[in-house]
């Protein structure tokens, strides 16, 4: 659950919510087709189970089509890719929003995001490379999901994290810091914008977190 995006504590929280909320979640079961019986719509997975549905909703996500800049002999890895300023390396040719997988300053590799603001802010930059104004594409992700009444709010990516720290106030309030040695990389936060906030400029500025403090929610978070 959410595995893609989020870490285990953070998937088991939302496995829970829905749960509670009479959603039964079953994962590693692989489609294999889909079928009528009469009028009921049947889903076929490959251990043999069969379940029964009024409707089925098919979210397998995306893979980036890049027959058209294969045939332009654009460089492909992951998406079209593209250097800070969503310049292929071949002249004249920008790529921005899902399919380009860009350079990230501020991570210092390339990532490949499917986000609104990604696909906006990428437009503006290579809008500004194009008129002559080139400035780096340097910008932190974020994301943002609600379901039910619990909203997630996630800044910055948590890869290659090697500790984390929670901010907890109550079960369904609270903040994962996630760090690699002292540099705060990402923070998911649920029902609490406070915290995601904190966390944004703190990631932006590259400010030094003290960790011996964070854990404690009474207390504002505190720099080195
Ligand atoms: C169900 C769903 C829910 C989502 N929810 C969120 C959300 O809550 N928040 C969020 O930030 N993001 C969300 N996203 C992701 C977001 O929609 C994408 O990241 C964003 O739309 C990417 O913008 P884009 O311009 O890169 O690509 P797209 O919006 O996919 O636009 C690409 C366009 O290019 C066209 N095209 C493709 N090939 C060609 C061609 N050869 N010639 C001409 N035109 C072509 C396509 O038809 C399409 O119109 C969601 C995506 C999906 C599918």
């Amino acid at each position: 659950m959410l595995a893609r995006v989020t870490t285990p504590t953070m998937s088991s929280y939302f496995t829970n919510l829905h749960e509670q909320n009479d959603v039964n979640i079953l994962c590693n079961k692989n489609v294999e087709g889909l079928s009528l019986k009469g009028n009921i719509n049947q889903l076929h997975c490959d251990d043999d189970t069969v379940y029964e549905a009024d409707i089925i909703i098919v979210g397998v996500g995306v893979r980036v089509n890049t027959e058209l800049a294969k045939m332009a002999n654009i460089e492909i890895d992951n998406g079209l890719k593209v250097n800070e300023f969503g310049a292929t390396a071949t002249k004249n040719i920008y790529a921005i929003g899902d399919c380009s997988n860009h350079f990230n300053p501020h991570y210092g590799r390339f990532i490949r995001l499917e986000s609104v603001q990604n696909a906006v802010d990428q437009a503006k930059c290579v809008a500004q490379a194009i008129c002559g104004q080139p400035v780096p594409y340097n910008t932190i992700p974020w994301f943002w999901s609600d379901q039910f009444d619990i909203k997630l709010q996630m800044v910055g990516l948590s890869e290659g994290f090697t500790d984390v720290v929670v901010r907890k106030e109550h079960t369904d309030k609270f903040s994962l810091w996630y760090f690699n040695g002292s540099q705060l990389l990402a923070v998911d936060a649920v029902n609490n914008a406070k915290d995601y906030v904190v966390a944004t400029k703190t990631i932006k500025n590259g400010l030094v977190v003290d960790k011996t403090t964070l854990g404690d929610h009474s207390t504002a978070v505190q720099f080195l």
